[in-house]
């Protein structure tokens, strides 16, 4: 089984399927759109099944389908049947920023029911074109947690991305759709990986912050986590349906409990988000490794996990690789 020298057990792996995207949210993706990978440097789908299979004889028990926007590659609802074949292989999930689920809601559900991650960053439509610069995105997304709720792909998430005077206002707008709409919503904190490099330290709304906003509105109980590996802070309402998540990896980071390694859409092995360097597994698949040469690399790479993320350090430096391109 997969362990890292810190003695972290390795199971959770995140698979961006492609670094296209349909959105250019201001906190994740540059507004320039042309520097895509070529195809032919995108793994394949055999290619990520194949991975994917020496990973979970590995030990890896859960995988998220990520991008770049991963509804926008065909091919993808075949890929998710595909990891449902593979043994050992117990939880699959999807993180959407939702524009297709609307068309492909049934199919997903079909192919096994992965669980569904939407990201919406306002509940103000205006204010969520501005976001995610594509014009009637709110409408469309929302549409899109209707159907996922409609095919049956529940329980359904929504990640919010908490920018200081973008969408802080809305904290508590937030916590009213989770109960209206039973939902599990998720603050995230702003991490330094967008395109633009404007992160600042101070537009991090911080997890206590959250939780002193809504709770004198609508009390808040705090959930035990469910695993030491659960990356969310989680609460339910005192008095009703839905319930909250706050992943704070900046002002409350996890790294002790990290259990992930990323598999980027071309082929590269991260061992944290915010890794200086890459592992190039797409160089073994296409020269004739054998599964046991690639379990073996796999075993290597994890060895030299970071030990955390160093965003709290004062000569952190921000990785080359953006959020869109690792697939958050
Ligand atoms: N396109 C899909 C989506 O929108 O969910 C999947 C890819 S997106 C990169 C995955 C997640 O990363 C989204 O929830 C997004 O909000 C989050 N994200 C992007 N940039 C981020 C940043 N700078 N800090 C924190 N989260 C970020």
């Amino acid at each position: 089984m997969l362990q890292d020298k810190f003695g972290r057990d390795i199971h959770d792996l995140r698979i961006s399927v492609t670094d296209r995207c349909n959105f250019s949210c201001v906190y994740c993706k540059s507004a320039d759109p042309k520097n895509y990978f070529p195809h032919r440097d995108l793994l394949t789908w055999e290619e990520f099944l194949r991975l994917a299979r020496v990973l979970a004889g590995q030990g890896i028990r859960k995988v998220r389908v990520t991008g770049g926007e991963p509804l926008l590659r065909d091919g993808v609802i075949d890929f998710i049947r595909g990891l449902y074949e593979i043994p050992g292989l117990s939880d699959v999930a999807i993180t959407t920023n939702g524009y297709l689920l609307p068309e492909m809601a049934q199919e997903l559900a079909a192919a096994g029911s992965p669980r569904v991650t939407v990201s919406l960053d306002s509940t103000d439509p205006v204010k969520f074109a501005r976001i995610t610069r594509t014009p009637r995105s709110y409408e469309k997304v929302m549409a899109g947690v209707d159907a996922a709720l409609a095919a049956g792909l529940k329980p359904v998430k929504v990640n919010i991305v908490l920018v200081r005077g973008f969408n802080d206002d809305e904290i508590v707008e937030f916590a009213r759709l989770a109960r209206r709409r039973d939902l599990v919503v998720r603050f995230i904190e702003f991490m330094p990986l967008d395109a633009d490099h404007a992160w600042k330290r101070d537009q991090v709304v911080t997890a206590k912050e959250i939780v002193d906003a809504i709770h004198p509105v609508f009390p808040l109980v705090e959930i035990p986590r469910s695993s030491p590996s659960e990356t969310a802070l989680r609460y339910r309402f005192a008095d009703g349906q839905g319930e909250l998540g706050i992943i704070a990896p900046v002002s409350i980071p996890f790294c002790g409990q990290c259990s992930r390694l990323r598999l980027t859409a071309d082929g590269k092995i991260r061992t944290c988000l915010f890794s200086l360097r890459e592992h190039d597994a797409r160089h073994l698949v296409r020269n004739g490794a054998t599964d046991d040469d690639i379990a073996n690399f796999f075993t290597r790479v994890v060895h030299q996990k970071e030990p955390g993320h160093r965003i709290n350090e004062t000569d952190f430096v921000q990785p080359q690789r953006t959020m869109v391109y690792i697939g958050g």
